[in-house]
């Protein structure tokens, strides 16, 4: 059982006094602290936290309003720009990184009440599946220390499920949320691309980015997303909200059609994982949901396209990282080209390295027409795949992973198995559109996760089938 109530009853009871947010503040430092070996926090925000939940109680007892989020203490992955603390994306080349200003998620959360206390160890640049690739130290999952929450958010996915916070933010690059969630039996949310800002947030591949909540139920993601979405001046490539917003979920699956994904669900699925879906989808069934099969035929492309865009994309984006504006700067260079080089070599881990060096050859000359050109033509061709899908079904379902967490150290050799954990999240950052994974019971004590997939905006439909669907397999 959570010690902390659904986020929006915390906010009432803050806005009527029946709880202190100072002691929502405590409360979630102590657990931090009483759960450390778990190795999900990098650094507490606890001086700034402190003082905010401090003024907020003020403003309470002044007869202010607070916000929808009234002292809701909240977790960040740490490749959020945040005051208060570090800012690292777990890399040794931002080490000592103060944000000059904060990410726009951060800012919204906070405008409404909420209040960040810590953040959350991930694979350096969010580059992973497992958290193993963080430059500081490998998160372990709560449900068996000898093995990975999943990745890049798993701080954030573990921090959720070890009670430090009611919720966690991450980001979603090619199944960062969604897979770490399933690890961790947690919910993650990975919304449209463009409804939540990306601004103030480290950039791994800019053209499949999302920032999404990581919580213990639909009803807390959906409000975080309703806070968090909306336009942006400082993110050019943003989408309208829809009207009606987020929160207040009627939780309705009455009369939707879901198509089962074909393609998910055959070789490469671990066995067990699969006997869970199938339970659920026959509880869907009983419930009277209309469940069929549908088939995305260029599904099994979509890990190589990614593994060529998203490289692509990363190369570009870390070049700013070249010791002379911020971050790691090597002490012992004497020309600028040597502090470029000596700075990049030591302060990139081995995965930045190997997606650097990919993402440069794919887009040199020669090169480009051969991986890059064509990738971009798959990506139209899956967009199209999933267009077509949704013209006959409401949603799509399948697993989040072919497995349940693995050990720690198992695939840490082997960059493309570490690679095929995600061959069941990226096509939908490929796409945009939006995916939930939610727990859908366990193999051997370790949760499995199932995945609603719905068309590009329909982030509150959704949300809606999710919070029927966790009710039904439940
Ligand atoms: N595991 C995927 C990768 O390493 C996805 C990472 C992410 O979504 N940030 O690219």
């Amino acid at each position: 059982m959570s010690q902390w109530p659904l986020i929006t009853d915390i906010a009432v009871k803050v806005q009527s006094g029946e709880l202190k947010a100072v002691d929502l503040v405590e409360q979630a430092l102590a657990t931090i602290d009483a759960k450390k070996e778990f190795e999900a926090i990098i650094a507490t925000v606890s001086e700034r936290a402190r003082e905010r939940a401090a003024e907020i109680d003020e403003r309470v007892a002044r007869g202010e309003a607070i916000g929808r989020l009234a002292g809701v203490p909240f977790i960040a992955k740490d490749n959020f720009l945040t005051f208060g603390s570090q800012t690292t994306a777990a890399s040794n080349i931002l080490k000592g990184f103060e944000a000059p200003y904060q990410a726009t998620a951060i800012e919204k959360l906070e405008a409404e009440g909420a209040i960040v206390v810590a953040k959350a160890n991930l694979d350096a640049f969010a580059h992973g599946s497992s958290t193993e690739n963080s430059d500081y130290m490998t998160t372990k999952n709560p449900h068996d220390m000898t093995r990975v929450p999943g990745g890049s958010s798993g701080g954030s996915a573990a921090a959720v499920v070890l009670d430090m916070a009611p919720f966690a933010l991450g980001t979603d690059t090619g199944g960062s949320i969604r897979l770490p969630a399933a690890f961790t039996g947690s919910v993650g949310l990975k919304p449209t691309y463009g409804l939540v800002s990306r601004s103030g947030v480290v950039a791994m591949a800019s053209s499949t980015d999302v920032v999404g909540p990581i919580t213990r139920n639909v009803d807390d993601a959906a409000i975080v997303l309703d806070v968090m979405s909306g336009r942006d001046e400082l993110d050019s490539t943003m989408i309208d909200r829809n009207e009606l917003g987020y929160a207040n979920l009627e939780g309705d699956l009455a009369g939707k059609k879901i198509g089962v994904i074909k393609e998910y669900m055959g070789e490469g699925l671990d066995p067990e994982v699969k006997a869970q879906i199938e339970s659920a989808i026959d509880k869907l069934k009983v419930a009277g949901v209309e469940v069929k099969e549908v088939s995305l035929p260029s599904l099994p492309l979509a890990l190589a396209c990614y593994y060529i865009i998203c490289p692509a994309e990363v190369s570009s984006n870390l070049s700013r990282y070249d010791g002379q504006r911020y971050g790691f700067s090597h002490p012992e260079a004497g020309t600028l080209e040597e502090s470029y080089n000596k700075s990049r070599s030591a302060g990139f881990g081995n995965e930045a390295k190997r997606r650097i060096m990919i993402g440069t050859y794919v887009l040199s000359s020669g090169y480009y027409d051969a991986y890059y050109r064509k990738a971009q033509l798959l990506r139209t061709k899956l967009t199209k795949e999933f267009e077509a899908a949704f013209s006959d079904v409401d949603l799509l379902l399948g697993p989040t992973a072919p497995v349940t967490a693995f050990e720690i150290g198992a695939n840490v050799d082997d960059p493309l198995q570490m690679y095929l954990t995600d061959i069941m999240t990226v096509a939908v950052n490929l796409v945009g559109v939006p995916a939930i994974s939610i727990p859908a019971g366990t193999v051997n004590g370790l949760p499995v996760g199932l995945q609603l997939i719905a068309p590009m905006k329909k982030d509150r439909e959704l949300l809606n089938a999710a919070k029927t669907t966790e009710r039904i397999i439940e």
